[in-house]
């Protein structure tokens, strides 16, 4: 179900942009994702959104982003996509996301966009003209196997028409790569998982992957996953139960081997494991004496 809400504000600032990531502005556009991944942490208390299933569309997002960047000083990297898909299904039709492009291009800020969804080719045309200041595109990949994506992530785009959309993506000059995050216990913990994921980047054409081998948990977004667990993976919740308790942070048992694996694989494919974030040039200081 959609719902239409009048929102304060639309960014959120970092102090100082975060390491991974660059990203210095915050922007979520909807609350809520169409995508219902079983492990979303938006789902998380902390963030206060009672009813996950549904979609909030922030109808004034785009009024207030105009009037947040006319009035932003710093030109930090605007990030989308952390707490909900930009490119959720809705967005085929209400052109929120497109229409915030057009905006920051319009302000020449750098973006990011974390995404699952291949609707960001709807998009090409913005993505040039943003890449001459700064773009990146990320597809979040957990999996390569299309019947485990189906299953943990019910309302996203299948794994290949992501590794698709990087194709199209890197091929138009883009900068693209992919979030290997999370990596699931007792899922998508296994070497095959991990070599596919790679072959398959390199084969698209993706210049980056970011990894981490584990996932969060905690307080509701921990009781609706094992609850998809009994559904989906009868036997699997008494694993994590027995393997992590009540931790927040629960690495794979293997995290070691794999990302050994990874880093090895990666460095033959060429694939960076890091992304190339933003810089803020710093104006050249002029010599002493010089008019
Ligand atoms: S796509 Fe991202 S925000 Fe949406 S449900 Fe999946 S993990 Fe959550």
């Amino acid at each position: 179900m959609h719902k239409e809400i009048t929102a304060k504000k639309l960014l959120s600032h970092a102090t100082r942009p975060d390491p991974w990531f660059g990203i210095k502005h915050s922007m979520n556009i909807y609350r809520g994702c169409e995508h219902q991944c079983i492990y979303c942490d938006s789902r998380s208390e902390c963030y206060g959104i009672e009813d996950f299933s549904n979609l909030y569309i922030k109808v004034n997002a785009l009024e207030l982003l105009e009037r947040e960047l006319f009035s932003l000083r710093t030109k930090g990297t605007i990030g989308t996509g952390a707490m909900n898909d930009p490119y959720t299904k809705a967005e085929q039709s209400l052109n929120l996301t497109r229409g915030a492009l057009q905006i920051i291009a319009r302000y020449r800020f750098p973006v990011h966009i974390l995404t699952k969804s291949n609707l960001v080719l709807r998009d090409l045309d913005l993505l040039k003209i943003l890449s001459g200041k700064y773009a990146a595109v990320s597809f979040t990949i957990t999996t390569a196997e299309q019947k485990l994506a189906a299953q943990i992530e019910p309302g996203a785009p299948l794994p290949e028409e992501r590794f698709r959309a990087i194709k199209k993506l890197s091929e138009a000059g883009i900068y693209t790569g992919i979030y290997m995050m999370p990596i699931l216990p007792f899922l998508e913990d296994n070497e095959e998982n991990i070599k596919e994921i790679v072959n398959k980047a390199a084969l698209s054409g993706a210049k980056y992957i970011i990894p981490w081998f584990g996932m969060t948990l905690r307080d509701r977004q921990r009781g609706y996953y094992y609850q998809k667990l009994d559904q989906l993976f009868p036997g699997v919740k008494r694993k994590y139960i027995n393997t992590y308790g009540n931790n927040y942070q629960c690495a794979v048992i293997n995290a070691k081997k794999l990302s050994l694996l990874f880093t090895r694989l990666c460095r033959e494919q060429a694939i960076a494991t890091q992304l190339s974030i933003y810089q803020t040039k710093r104006p050249a200081q002029l010599p002493l004496f010089e008019q």
